[in-house]
């Protein structure tokens, strides 16, 4: 059995095999997937709820991205405290800063970022992470990790760091603060020598495992769209570097899914 913890399904990538998509989702063995709430911008956070409500093993995240951060008005935030008290909106994300591509500018990503903390900790929801510093730096982790000590560590609700890319301190600095590492496709690419180093010495009750599809497919699907399904081929990766089998890697992901979000195990 296996996780998927960062599944974008409500995009145009998936307009013609959508309901396909998921049963081969469910095929794989995937027990558990956490659809990403960002959709096309801040009127769109309830795109992944629709999917929690149709299939008992999908939950929904709501969150404006850091690349949509300058969209931001005080209405889409009390929208988001309203649709937060959902029973199947179990995080408040992903948000974060984004220092790669800088569509919004960085004082108003740390704003935007700021506020949405403080409806996830309202609402007492743990928090996904999305962070990306620019070309050989640690400025956007260096931002993020010392927001997160001043504002979201005293909450104890702690959160995922999604798709992690960071270095061995930060993979450290994240666990510290009671997060979650989770990897995904990227894990599999030759020159992300970094992201299996995390992988190594992640304790096994702290990792999850993620597509972000329907980005970064994993090797052998690289380049191509991804899936869900295609986890699998993540845990194989992750499982490799930990001498597990890829089913003891995606039991262990799935149980720790199950774990951190309190949720019932329903299989
Ligand atoms: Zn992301
Ligand atoms: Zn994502």
């Amino acid at each position: 059995m296996f996780l998927d913890s960062h599944a974008h399904l409500d995009g145009p990538q998936f307009a013609s095999d959508r309901e396909a998509m998921i049963q081969r989702a469910y095929d794989a063995g995937i027990r558990a997937l956490l659809a990403i709430g960002n959709g096309d911008g801040p009127d769109d956070i309830a795109c992944a709820i629709p999917f929690a409500e149709q299939y008992p093993w999908i939950y929904a995240s709501i969150g404006v991205h850091p690349h949509e951060a300058r969209l931001l008005t005080p209405a889409h935030l009390d929208n988001m405290r309203r649709l937060a008290s959902h029973p199947r909106v179990i995080a408040i994300g992903e948000i974060g800063l984004d220092y790669w591509y800088d569509h919004s500018p960085r004082d108003i990503q740390q704003h935007a970022f700021r506020q949405q903390l403080q409806v996830a900790a309202a609402a007492r929801l743990p928090i996904l992470i999305h962070c990306r510093p620019s070309a050989n730096s640690n400025d956007a982790w260096d931002d993020l990790l010392a927001i997160l000590r001043h504002q979201w560590a005293a909450t104890n609700l702690g959160g995922v760091m999604h798709c992690f890319t960071g270095t061995l301190d930060q993979a450290h600095a994240s666990l510290d603060l009671g997060f979650i590492l989770s990897f995904a496709g990227n894990i599999s690419y030759p020159k992300a020598q970094n992201i299996r180093d995390a992988a190594a010495i992640v304790p096994l009750d702290r990792f999850f495992l993620e597509t972000d599809c329907p980005y970064l497919a994993p090797v052998p699907h690289r380049g191509q769209r991804n899936e869900p399904a295609y986890v699998t081929e993540t845990a194989r990766h992750f499982a490799a570097l930990r001498a597990l089998t890829p089913e003891a890697a995606g039991a262990l992901a799935l149980e720790n899914f199950h774990r951190f979000f309190h949720l019932p195990v329903s299989l």
